[in-house]
């Protein structure tokens, strides 16, 4: 291994060159205050600027080769997106500054709530949460605050199909609701015979993400809503898979009383270690009166000026963000959709639908394909060969490493085992996807032929297998070697 920027240190090397001072000197905090010395690498700046290209390059990313994590929309973010979030005028506006003097941060949450209420055919849209499960949150609170508005207090019980995300029953049960699976049925939807024999008086909702986490779109969602609405329920859409959606379907129209879309998957937004996420709501008229505020109003004097203001909802379930959710996030969502404009959003589905049907029909010649059925923008594959019966999913994905693709999500949904759940996303080419299907098919004979090979892998990354859940309780912030890192398991 290459040295590190620890080890090149040299003393009187240094890698900046400060300014002479031309301003008055400012006073130093007091002694005691004061640390001695600091152990920092002095180094040149070649060596920092290999170091922190080095350490980039650590790492699997969208910008660095497909990443098809199912149910994660890990699709490319569009370099524009940033820019328009680096204009100066909205970097240096802060959230304590009268309304009058950032009317134009207004409009453009005001147009963005338009544009997501507009896509999910909804009345409303709130702008403050900031993760797909804080809407699922927000949206639980609100379903609560309706029943108990209406005196119908013993509505604590919340249906939850077993495809469903984990947030889902998580986010239900920090809000005191209980829980109540519900299953699928043999291709995939929920099982309306399941369903009927909660349809009473306990029932509060139901939370559904469509398309699934099989990437299936329900086929019973019409008659599932009715179903549910007949029982006085409500029901919550969890929008995490909207990029199989814009422009073909309203989720408003098809029964959702709400929905949290995810700006952080569907809306091109940085994603995981980049974030921070943002997970606005929309409300149908049922809740729309319950949703976190505050939330941006637009006014028309006579004179047929503009003006914006926050405003809190009726019967608004509060804050549920500090200040107005992530602005900064806000303007890239916004950036991505003017950019594509209806027609692109819609092309973006088509293409996110078409691309992942493609790889299915490739990959399901040898992967077993539990549903059978034409996918939305995802599918899941068994990770497990007839003829391979030593490999296992993970064995599969860890061995896609070394062909440069992040491995798709394995092990979810629960209901599949051995699962591997694969999204492409419409911005990879016909011309990756062939190569991602070419690996993959090349890992099913090697799966036959050395299933060592795969047991071991990956054996072109930086680390080898990691005890995850290891390294996201104690996580090793400073560097080590390798060798060293007690999140490395003993293979390394
Ligand atoms: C990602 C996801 C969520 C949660 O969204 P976060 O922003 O990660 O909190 C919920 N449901 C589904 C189906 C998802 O894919």
């Amino acid at each position: 291994m290459e040295p590190v920027i620890y080890e090149l240190s040299a003393p009187g090397r240094c890698a900046a060159h400060l300014p002479e001072l031309d301003v008055p000197a400012s006073q130093l905090p007091p002694e005691h205050l004061l640390r001695e010395d600091l152990d920092l690498p002095e180094v040149s700046e070649l060596d920092l600027m290999r170091h922190y290209v080095r350490l980039s390059q650590l790492n699997h990313g969208v910008d660095v080769g497909m990443y098809p994590l199912g149910s994660c929309t890990m699709k490319y973010n569009p370099k524009v997106n940033e820019e328009a979030a680096r204009i100066t005028g909205l970097v240096e506006t802060h959230p304590y500054q009268p309304v009058e003097t950032v009317q134009g941060n207004l409009a453009i949450m005001h147009e963005l709530q338009g544009y997501l209420a507009e896509l999910g055919g909804f009345e409303a849209v709130s702008l403050q949460p900031a993760a797909g499960a804080h809407g699922e949150l927000s949206g639980t609170l609100m379903i609560r605050a309706y029943h108990r508005d209406r005196g119908d207090d013993q509505r604590t019980i919340m249906l939850i199909p077993d495809s469903a995300h984990g947030t889902n029953p998580a986010s239900t049960a920090m809000v005191g609701m209980e829980t109540v699976e519900v299953r699928s049925d043999a291709r995939g939807n929920m099982e309306i015979e399941a369903l009927k024999p909660h349809l009473n008086e306990r029932l509060a909702g139901l939370m559904l993400t469509n398309p699934n986490t099989l990437g299936l779109y329900d086929e019973h969602v019409l008659e599932v809503c009715r179903l549910v609405h007949e029982a006085g329920g409500l029901v919550y859409g969890d929008g995490a898979n909207f990029n199989a959606l814009m422009g073909i379907v309203k989720p408003g129209d098809v029964g959702f009383d709400v929905l949290h879309y995810n700006l952080h998957k569907t809306f091109s937004t940085p994603h995981g270690g980049g974030g921070p996420g943002s997970g606005p709501v929309g409300a149908a008229p049922t809740l729309a009166d319950y949703l976190p505020g505050p939330i941006v109003a637009r006014d028309e004097n006579e004179a047929g000026a503009t003006a914006y203001r926050f405003v809190m909802p009726e019967r608004s379930i509060g804050r549920i963000k500090s200040f107005y959710g992530h602005f900064g996030i806000m303007v890239r969502a916004y950036a991505y959709i003017r950019m594509l404009g209806a027609q692109g959003l819609l092309d973006s589905s088509m293409a996110a639908v078409l691309n992942a049907n493609y790889l299915q029909a490739i990959l399901s010649e040898v992967y077993p394909l539990p549903y059978d059925r034409v996918c939305m923008h995802e599918f899941v594959l068994q990770g497990r060969l007839e003829d391979a019966p030593d490999v296992r999913a993970l064995d599969i994905a860890k061995r896609l490493i070394d062909f440069g693709f992040h491995p798709p999500t394995n092990y979810f949904p629960l209901i599949v085992p051995e699962a591997l759940m694969i999204e492409p996303t419409e911005t990879e080419s016909k011309q990756t996807l062939d190569r991602f299907a070419e690996a993959m098919l090349r890992i099913a004979q090697e799966a036959r032929e050395d299933p060592e090979l795969l047991q071991n892998a990956p054996h072109h990354a930086p680390l080898r297998r990691l005890d995850e859940v290891r390294a996201a309780r104690e996580p090793v912030l400073s560097w080590q070697r390798p060798e060293d890192d007690p999140a490395t398991d003993e293979t390394e």
